[in-house]
């Protein structure tokens, strides 16, 4: 029998089940077995792992992923998917099917009660409309994670790997460095998906840090100075600073200390690095009176 991640095996089940694409799950199937091998091998999985996938859809990636790994957990939120994935996997004892959407999901929990001791790793083709807000939950949560492989919109992947001074480096980019470090495993053409989306695609990896990268007083002041400095692009950090209002201070004292804590008060905030800005940060700490 074709594998499922093909174009052949992916018609057989979908005229099989007569299945219909909910657009708004974000449903794009892979169908190139060549660029499963790509997420299957940049991710690393072993027997050792488990492996949690979100939106397995009608397994393409999940038949390589029960093959790979010690376990696989997917959580899919259409109904209409779990019976089909049941079915296909019914003989794998290391699958296990959790129908719901993604964000409502204990993650902790589930982790805790399935890979006790052992930090997982997610793998996932994601449903576009959601991308961001999954994987922020995914970095934010404090979750016993060691890697993220997803495939993403290819401007999402360029603009979260990133470097300080480019056109895609933005908030979420110094965010996410923030957890981890990313890194572009491949770019991935639209005809590489039924059905075809209207843009092309990129694998991504986050490795998660195991320490924080930063050691900075406080990561809220940390965050508000990010979000401040990337809202305006164009305007100075000591004018996005004060337009942003929420660190108290006169424009001229903040003049003064941006400019003494050596980032200078005419620089840009997307020429700055994580580590400037957790420095930024802890110096208007020590300094500010
Ligand atoms: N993994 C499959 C593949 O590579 O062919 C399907 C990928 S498709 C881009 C995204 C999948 O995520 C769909 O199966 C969709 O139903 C599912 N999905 C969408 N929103 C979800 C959510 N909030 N929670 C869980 N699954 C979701």
């Amino acid at each position: 029998m074709d594998k499922i991640a093909t174009a052949q095996g992916t018609k057989a089940i979908l005229n099989k089940y007569s299945f219909i694409f909910q657009k708004k799950f974000g449903q794009n199937f892979l169908i190139d077995p060549h660029v499963l091998s790509k997420i299957i091998h940049s991710s690393a999985i072993t027997k050792d792992d488990c492996v949690l996938e979100i939106g397995p859809g009608i397994g393409s990636v999940t038949e390589a992923l029960i093959e790979h790994a010690g376990k696989v957990i997917s959580v899919e939120i259409d109904k209409h998917l779990i019976p089909i994935l049941e079915e296909q996997f019914k003989e794998a004892p290391n699958f296990k099917l959790v129908h719901n959407d993604i964000l409502k999901v204990d993650l902790k929990k589930l982790i805790e009660e399935e890979s006790p001791g052992k930090r997982i790793k997610v793998v996932a083709n994601l449903p576009y409309y959601i991308t961001t807000p999954i994987i922020m939950a995914l970095l934010e949560n404090e979750l016993s994670i060691e890697s993220i492989t997803v495939m993403v919109q290819k401007e999402v992947a360029d603009r979260l790997a990133a470097g300080p001074g480019s056109k895609q480096y933005g908030a979420i980019t110094v965010a996410v460095n923030y957890y981890a470090q990313p890194y572009l495993v491949a770019n991935v053409p639209r005809n590489c998906f039924m059905p075809r989306p209207n843009v092309d695609s990129a694998v991504l990896k986050l490795t998660l840090n195991k320490e924080p990268v930063v050691d900075v007083g406080s990561t809220k002041q940390l965050f508000q100075i990010i979000r401040a400095a990337f809202s305006q692009r164009r305007k100075t950090l000591l004018n996005t600073l004060m337009a942003n209002g929420e660190l108290n201070l006169s424009k001229e004292a903040l003049k003064q200390l941006l400019d003494e804590s050596g980032i200078g008060a005419s620089t840009r905030g997307e020429t700055l690095s994580l580590q400037d800005f957790a420095r930024l940060s802890d110096y208007l700490d020590k300094h500010r009176v």
